[in-house]
């Protein structure tokens, strides 16, 4: 990556972010309809910061390869010089990763989490006025879902029926005094106390600094109890060594307060998975934060989504301690590869995830108010085109340029 001399290294200290005005931020196009997608987001982040900064704040965005372009170049799907310079830039922005079939490495997506421990998947849920959508209220959605990346039946623990493995794990559960079907396939779930708490951590200290009014922690622990369950009581643990005097529970409000929160307390809940999804239906204005294990959060982060409009515009973070990657959460929709076609809104949005991590809020006021007034317009991609009346298709990237007409 040649980069240019003018732009400085983002830096942490005390756990804070320290950003120089001009950075460097390597990219991914992605695979399928990601190069339309990302050229698309690069044009209007970039528009952005000229129109808000007027050369003052500068992103300056360097390709590095992953996924398909990556293979055909360099015979590796994600090449060390690219772990290398995102380590080193600390920060990322990315188009969908196609899972190479047949090989290789499992999910590309899943190995970037992993390599830098990104182990927090952030998803903002927040409704756009004239967005079609299946439900009667979707305005009353503003959620913010925090899952827990690195654990969970997502760790890649699993052993197929009748292998040795699954026969030696089936026999060692025998000899504990759990029988198992002898053909079964086996999967492992690790839940830890560590992993639960960093990721409640980033959950609480979100709620903090936006002034939310609650958290909810999201879990099965009626059947799951040592891991899901388990993940719910460090959740409350976490929370009252941490953060009590920030933080209220939903038992000490029943209790102490007359069933009405403090002012200026932070809500504590906690809620079974099952239920969450039918609360989030039919109450959705009762949650506002949300912390989950893995595979909770993969269901409902997309369950959300759909409830204001589906992943076309849902966008997506993957924040580790020091290292953050801001992704388009659709796939590579192959089938519309190089037709400049599809919705580049997830990954526009995800760069005004970026812009608010950076800090750089301005930016991404204007962004979004933009978006908004294209909707309005009706002037939209073929996904949302086709659920409206009387609105102007627009191909991904006439939408970003009706975009930076509307800052
Ligand atoms: P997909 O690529 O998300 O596409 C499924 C459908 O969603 C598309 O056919 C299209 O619907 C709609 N869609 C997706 N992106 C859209 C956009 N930007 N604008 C408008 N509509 C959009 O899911 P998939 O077909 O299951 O997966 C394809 C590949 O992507 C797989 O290799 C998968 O592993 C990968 N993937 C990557 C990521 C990631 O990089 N984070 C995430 C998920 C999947 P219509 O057909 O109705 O128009």
């Amino acid at each position: 990556m040649a980069t240019d001399t003018r732009t400085e290294k983002i830096t942490f200290k005390d756990g804070k972010i320290i950003v120089p005005n001009n950075i460097a931020v390597p990219y991914i196009e992605g695979d399928g309809t990601g190069p339309d997608i990302t050229k698309a987001t690069l044009k209007v982040l970039n528009e952005a910061l000229k129109k808000v900064y007027k050369g003052e704040r500068n992103i300056t965005y360097y390709e590095v390869l992953a996924g398909q372009k990556a293979f055909d170049k360099t015979k590796s799907w994600l090449p060390d010089e690219t772990v290398k310079i995102i380590r080193d830039y600390k920060i990322a922005i990315k188009g969908p990763l196609a899972t190479p079939t047949g090989g290789g490495i499992r999910s590309l997506n899943v190995a970037l989490r992993q390599v830098f421990d990104l182990y927090s998947c952030v998803r903002p849920i927040k409704y756009f006025e004239g967005v079609p959508t299946p439900t009667k209220h979707p305005e009353k959605v503003d959620l913010i879902i925090f899952r827990e990346n690195t654990e969970d039946v997502y760790s890649g623990i699993e052993f197929k029926s009748d292998s040795k493995e699954a026969k030696q794990l089936s026999d060692f559960l025998k000899s504990l005094g759990h029988e198992i079907r002898v053909d079964s396939g086996i999967g492992i779930k690790p839940i830890s106390k560590f992993g639960s708490k960093r990721l409640v951590r980033k959950a609480i200290e979100y709620a903090i600094k936006n002034k939310k009014p609650s958290i909810t922690l999201v879990h099965k622990g009626n059947i799951q109890k040592f891991t899901e369950g388990a993940f719910c009581q460090w959740g409350y643990e976490l929370a009252k060594e941490e953060f009590d005097s920030f933080i209220v529970t939903e038992e000490d409000v029943n209790k102490k307060y007359n069933g009405k929160s403090p002012e200026g307390k932070i809500l504590l809940k906690d809620r079974i998975a099952d239920n969450m999804f039918q609360q989030l239906l039919i109450r959705p204005d009762e949650y506002s934060v949300i912390a989950t294990t893995n595979l909770n959060g993969d269901y409902l982060s997309d369950a959300c989504a759909a409830q204001v409009g589906g992943l076309g515009i849902a966008p997506g973070a993957n924040i580790g301690d020091e290292i953050a990657i801001f992704e388009a959460t659709h796939g590579t929709a192959p089938k519309y590869a190089g037709q400049d076609k599809v919705n580049p809104g997830s990954m526009i949005l995800s760069g005004v995830m970026m812009f608010d991590y950076l800090g750089w809020e301005e930016a991404s006021k204007l962004i979004v108010n933009a978006f908004a007034k294209t909707i309005k317009q009706k002037k939209v991609t073929y996904d949302l085109e086709r659920q409206m009346t009387g609105a102007t298709l627009l191909k991904t990237s006439q939408f970003a340029d009706a975009i930076i007409q509307n800052f």
